[in-house]
């Protein structure tokens, strides 16, 4: 059998190899605080469940869904932009149902590049907007985010010959991994820079709904001409911890959003018409809901910084996500640092190079975990004496 060039030059998805560390420790015995995978550990609320429930039960969501979503979940997801972000959206033009954002964002690429094709993408990010873009036969040109550019892409630093040649640009904020946020001038920049060199505004708005100390992310969609120019990806993993449900949308400019769903016509079949009545559910209460648990991340948040500072980090609280992204001790790599934790202290965390080289130096910890093993993992800390040096 012949394997083909695209698959060879595929990396081993991260946490795939994180599972088997954390599954190797485990089986020497040791207590291990998963600090590692951001996947929400509270449950899917009850109000979901019974939507699911009930529509389990209908014969009718038992068929295959329309490939763009139904229309009321496509209705929903128009009048949650509405109410949330004051966005108006045609829901027969401007929305589709995603299984998932990730498969969305992994499609954008093989619809919106051609081979030879630029992708404009932050380094560190999420690693699947480099792979997608490398499957698609395009080419990632990468650029750091990092504390000095406030984790927002230099736009002006970029050649001509590359915005020239570029289709896409992907952004990402709230951000995974460094928790970042973006300012509205340079959302308002990046919309400018798209609109001038033709070049798709795509946004990965997963973590909208998780942040803190009254801090409210935007869509860029809010902004003026984004529509002619943004695509956004969005999900209700994050939000309404359903990352295994695999229920998302990308809504934005009509031309690309049909385009999107021209390519997954041909690959996939829609998302289980039960999941998109609980997601209907979801979208109409998610109020109540957010509040709540955003107090239960916010608490999870302080007990990690405040813990690391008085280790000697200098870290901020970030105002959303639920990463937290932290320099290694001097003397350690983002790799060396993440496998002597896990030696010394049975804490797992996800070394910054997970997200591209320029993570080098970090690793990201993620507080999707109870509040007692966060203290237990800070107790840990201390107890071996990691400091910040
Ligand atoms: C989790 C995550 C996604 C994908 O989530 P889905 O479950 O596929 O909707 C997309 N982007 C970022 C940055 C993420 O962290």
């Amino acid at each position: 059998m012949k394997l083909t060039e695209r698959i060879k030059n595929i990396p081993p998805y991260i946490f795939a190899q994180i599972d088997q560390k954390k599954a190797e420790a485990r089986a020497r015995g040791i207590d291990i605080v998963d600090l590692g995978i951001g996947d929400p550990d509270l449950p899917t609320p009850d109000y979901i469940l019974d939507a699911m429930t009930e529509a389990l039960r209908n014969p009718d969501n038992h068929t295959y869904p329309p490939y763009e979503g139904t229309k009321p979940f496509r209705q929903a997801v128009a009048d949650w932009y509405k109410d949330r972000f004051d966005v108006e959206l045609d829901a027969d033009k401007e929305v589709i149902s995603l299984i998932g954002s990730k498969e969305g964002i992994a499609h954008a690429f093989l619809t919106f590049l051609d081979p030879g094709d630029i992708a404009i993408l932050p380094n560190p990010g999420y690693p699947v907007y480099k792979v997608a873009t490398l499957i698609a036969g395009g080419v990632p040109y990468q650029l750091p985010v990092n504390e000095e550019n406030n984790y927002q892409i230099n736009l002006s630093d970029i050649p001509a010959d590359i915005c020239e040649k570029a289709n896409v640009l992907f952004l990402n904020y709230p951000n995974n991994p460094t928790g970042a946020i973006a300012s509205d001038a340079y959302l308002e920049e990046c919309i400018a820079f798209g609109l001038k060199h033709n070049i798709l505004i795509c946004m990965d708005l997963a973590y909208s709904e998780v942040s803190y100390d009254g801090y409210r992310p935007k869509s860029i969609l809010e902004f003026k001409d984004a529509k002619k120019i943004a695509i956004e990806f969005h999900s209700l993993s994050k939000t309404f911890n359903m990352t295994g449900w695999r229920i998302g949308m990308a809504v934005g400019n009509a031309q690309a959003v049909q385009a999107l769903g021209k390519i997954k016509t041909n690959i996939d079949s829609g998302i289980f018409k039960a999941i998109q009545v609980a997601g209907i559910k979801a979208l109409s209460h998610y109020k109540e809901f957010v509040q709540g648990q955003n107090k239960i991340y916010q608490e999870r948040r302080d007990i990690i910084v405040d813990g690391l500072n008085e280790l000697g980090w200098n870290l901020p609280k970030p105002k959303a996500t639920f990463y937290i992204w932290a320099k290694v001790p001097q003397g350690f790599t983002s790799a060396s640092f993440v496998i002597e934790l896990l030696e010394k202290t049975g804490i797992m965390v996800v070394p910054g190079t997970g997200y591209g080289d320029c993570g080098e130096g970090y690793f990201r910890i993620s507080i999707t975990t109870p509040k007692e093993r966060l203290l237990e993992a800070v107790k840990r800390l201390r107890e071996h004496n990691i400091r910040f040096s």
